[in-house]
């Protein structure tokens, strides 16, 4: 399987790159002083270097020229001159250090604020933009397009995605580990400012320079580097698209491929009881396979420009200059000195020319992760509080659907025109098959996503009108599968309410059950989650419920919360929503109806509009899905 890359991320021309590095400007901004403090370096140390290597010629004719001076007038010469040498070559390196300096520290800078930037924004996105791509696309953005250094040793917590795999409690948590090819000195994207401006900058000047020297010695030298150099910079260049989409493409099967390492972990449990390995992997030995010819398209790309154009134009640029010299100096019209100081200069011209080519490369392979970010980047986050949204203050706890449509994708609508209030402290139930709409409601519920027509309402304030955090605060779920964060099982019940007072923690533990398991446990609430490895289903999703209770909400969505547990702890958690539910709305989605027969009211959900509503009495009494149900229910217990 191969990813599908998405149309905004495909390589288009240069008018999009350089859209892409203006915006990458943005970040560098902060750090411009530094950077252009770095290239004004550049411009000093780069002719100082040159100097120092053009002086040779006149060391090398001191030392040969017997004819007008004394042995100690010469030798006084050669050690003025190398002193000289020695003295513009150090100034040139301290600069080019320091140089080097300012310019890591803007890389590393830029890129951290980069990912901070990426990591504020993915936390912005809403559902329907991360819904896009597999948790392991985004992991692979977030890592590894924005600085290969991060590659060693970076550690991630992932989850398995909603429909990517089947769900399965166990599998939920895993840790990533990326080892890939690690170069430190890589300097990430924001390379493609801060290591090729000075790059670029360097390579002309130096070039410069040297044609300026070169034609010190013979103005028919420099012609020659300017007739190599145009030919040069026009293969580089020709080559340029041809090889990015070579690269474009092996990133976005090695991605793919990664993809399916990810979710083969994730849900390796499924896998094997599935005895679906075998399918598995050959899903992977495809993905690897697209990865390695793409790997060689991409090779071949770089062979054909490097190996062949670019060394044989050099080879033939450098003969020709020697060729010329050598005429030159048995015709008498040269010196030694010029041929040495030329085979110096040339060698000198070699590093910028090395640049140039490092410089396309650099360009080449760090435009596409650049793409690739700021196809994230640009998604605008659409869920976000709006400028005049109010704190909704202490809830009431009214929740209104008022004519609410929603799909996830166009023409797929999953609830269509839905009416519903759930009045302060109403208990709701909400059964009905499977793909109904029933999760999504509480999505909704929670704005994880915004309908498509109509409104959802809490205390009669249209959501998407009220300051988010301020609702959600009030809010709690517990759905059929609970995350669990790194750390203890205290840690991942006060994720619910980090400032929560042990007594709070304590009554929730107790509510919830988790009080009856964490005795197994020697360290009891200090029980570190990775290292215990396998608590139950029923376990987890009883830290997932005194979690949500530990809150004190005012609203409460139970989406299948106690389907995992067994009789006696789902009795008794059934017990205990009883028994919090004065002063709170509560909506609770199940299908096992032992759960639902004690609300107020129950709704009977299919195709996302509502078929039955009604008390579990009246339900029972009249004809329609959920009498069958019920009927069906109490035979298999029976
Ligand atoms: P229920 O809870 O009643 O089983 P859901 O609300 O989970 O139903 O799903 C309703 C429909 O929406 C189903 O057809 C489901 O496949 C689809 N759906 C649910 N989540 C997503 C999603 N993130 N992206 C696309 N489709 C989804």
């Amino acid at each position: 399987m191969s990813a599908i890359p998405q149309p905004n991320e495909t390589p288009r021309g240069w008018r999009t790159d350089l859209r892409d590095v203006a915006k990458l400007w943005t970040y560098l901004r902060p750090y411009r002083s530094r950077f252009f403090l770095g290239i004004a370096m550049l411009l000093l140390a780069v002719p100082l270097g040159q100097v120092a290597v053009f002086l040779t010629r006149d060391v090398t004719n001191q030392i040969l020229n017997s004819a007008n001076a004394t042995v100690e007038q010469r030798w006084d010469t050669v050690v003025r001159i190398l002193l000289i040498q020695a003295g513009l070559w150090l100034a040139g390196q301290l600069l080019s250090t320091w140089r080097e300096v300012l310019e890591w520290y803007v890389s590393m800078r830029s890129t951290l604020d980069l990912r901070l930037r990426y990591y504020r924004h993915l936390l912005r996105l809403p559902m329907k933009d991360l819904d896009q791509r597999p948790p392991g696309e985004h992991l692979y953005r977030a890592t590894a397009d924005m600085v290969s250094m991060f590659r060693l040793g970076n550690r991630v917590e992932t989850s398995t995605p909603a429909g990517q795999m089947p769900p399965d409690s166990k599998e939920v948590q895993m840790t990533y580990y990326y080892a890939n090819d690690v170069d430190p000195f890589d300097p990430g994207v924001m390379g493609v400012l801060t290591r090729s401006a000075p790059l670029l900058v360097e390579t002309t000047y130096a070039l410069t320079w040297g044609g300026i020297l070169l034609s010190l010695i013979d103005p028919m030298l420099a012609l020659l580097l300017v007739a190599y150099i145009v030919p040069f910079a026009w293969v580089s260049q020709r080559a340029f698209n041809q090889v990015r989409f070579a690269a474009f493409d092996f990133k976005t099967e090695v991605e793919s491929e990664s993809a399916v390492l990810r979710d083969s972990l994730a849900g390796m449990r499924t896998l094997k009881a599935l005895g679906r390995t075998a399918g598995q992997r050959k899903r992977f030995y495809e993905a690897a396979g697209y990865a390695r010819r793409a790997g060689i398209r991409l090779f071949l790309e770089l062979v054909k420009t490097q190996n062949l154009k670019q060394q044989g134009l050099r080879w033939v640029f450098t003969a020709s200059v020697y060729l010329y010299l050598a005429k030159r100096i048995v015709d008498g019209y040269a010196t030694v000195g010029d041929w040495v100081a030329t085979a110096l200069l040339l060698e000198a011209a070699q590093m910028p020319l090395q640049n140039l080519v490092q410089l396309s490369q650099l360009l080449k392979m760090q435009l596409v992760p650049i793409r690739r970010i700021l196809g994230t980047l640009n998604l605008e986050p659409t869920i976000v509080d709006q400028p005049g949204s109010v704190a909704v203050g202490t809830l009431e706890g009214r929740l209104t659907f008022d004519g609410v449509s929603f799909e996830y994708r166009p023409g797929e609508p999953v609830i269509r025109d839905l009416n519903l209030e759930l009045k302060p402290g109403e208990h709701l139930g909400v059964v009905g098959p499977s793909g109904a709409g029933k999760s999504s409601l509480v999505s909704l519920a929670l704005r994880l996503y915004d309908p498509a027509a109509g409104a959802v309402r809490v205390d009669g304030k249209d959501l998407r009108e009220v300051q988010l955090d301020s609702y959600l605060n009030q809010v709690a779920s517990v759905s059929q599968l609970t995350y669990l964060y790194p750390g203890t099982i205290e840690d991942n019940i006060r994720f619910g309410k980090p400032d929560a007072t042990a007594e709070e923690v304590d009554a929730a533990i107790q509510a919830a059950g988790v009080a009856d398991f964490l005795k197994d446990h020697p360290l009891g609430l200090q029980t570190d989650i990775g290292e215990v490895g396998s608590l139950s289903g029923g376990e987890r999703q009883r830290i997932g419920i005194a979690r949500a209770l530990v809150r004190n909400p005012r609203i409460l969505f139970m989406d299948e919360a106690t389907a995992s547990l067994d009789p006696t702890t789902e009795a008794k958690i059934l017990g205990v929503v009883e028994e919090i539910r004065p002063g709170r709305t509560i909506l609770t989605i199940a299908h096992r109806l032992k759960a639902v027969v004690a609300c107020d009211r129950i709704i009977v959900l299919e195709n996302g509009e509502i078929r039955q509503s009604g008390t579990h009495q009246e339900l029972v009494n009249q004809a329609g899905l959920y009498r069958e149900l019920w009927l069906g229910q109490a035979r298999e217990t029976a």
